[in-house]
């Protein structure tokens, strides 16, 4: 069998959560280990490594080719507050806020402790602990208690990654907690694999939101399409 067919067969449909696909400790303990302290270009390259060559499973994290087009959106948005809902082991908290400038705060929200935990851990040897924020938290709690909570106006770039079935109802809090203002931006993983149709439909019919497909495959799965949404709010 080829190596894409195999890979395509060994591919579990529907997917499970994508918690399952990895064990997060696994690469954080990895880029621990092999990457500069202090150096977060050293702590994604090897976590790419691993995901491209060490991973038994899929890596959950946004890996590097959809990375890339992140890091284009950050530094097109320029953020002073930017968000996640999502954390998984920090890979993307470390992309974002490697990229924000000084005086800038990125706020990852994650529900699971463990998951918090790990995005601490390899924040810390990124050295960006200073301008992440690690939120232990339902999104879909904490999110209108931003303003509040955490002094936050607006939200200049949010990543969602918490699992297709959460982006919508996401999206709607953030909205209405009056975060999203003119030029902010929505960019969400996986809108192909696992899939997240309803909050397509959404976010391309919303008349305040101009949307793109960034088509492309899922991380480190070549074979595998997956894409990832850039929505900006008109205001
Ligand atoms: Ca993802």
């Amino acid at each position: 069998m080829a190596n894409a067919e195999k890979q395509n067969a060994e591919l579990i449909w529907p997917p499970p959560d994508e918690r399952e696909f990895e064990n997060p400790s696994l690469i954080v303990e990895y880029a621990e280990k092999n990457a500069k302290k202090g150096d977060p270009n050293d702590v994604l390259k090897a976590a790419d490594y691993y995901g491209w060559n060490l991973g038994k499973l899929r890596s959950i994290a946004i890996g590097d080719v959809k990375g890339k087009f992140v890091d284009e959106v950050v530094q097109d948005v320029n953020p002073t507050v930017a968000l996640e809902c999502g954390a998984w082991f920090g890979y993307s908290a470390v992309r974002i806020a490697r990229l924000m400038k000084p005086g800038s705060c990125f706020y990852s929200l994650e529900i699971d402790p463990i998951c918090a935990k790990l995005t601490e851990r390899l924040v810390k040897h990124a050295g960006l602990s200073d301008k992440v924020k690690v939120v232990l938290s339902d999104a879909h709690e904490v999110i209108p208690q931003l303003r509040d909570k955490y002094k936050i106006e607006k939200i200049d770039l949010a990543l969602l990654d918490n699992g297709c079935k959460h982006y919508k109802g996401n999206l709607i809090e953030m909205l209405d907690a009056g975060l999203l203002q003119k030029g902010s931006v929505v960019l969400s993983d996986n809108v192909l694999y696992p899939a997240a149709n309803d909050y397509r439909e959404f976010v391309q019919s919303h008349k305040r939101f101009e949307s793109t497909l960034f088509d492309t495959h899922l991380q480190y799965t070549p074979n595998v399409r997956d894409g990832m949404e850039k929505s900006t709010y008109l205001g």
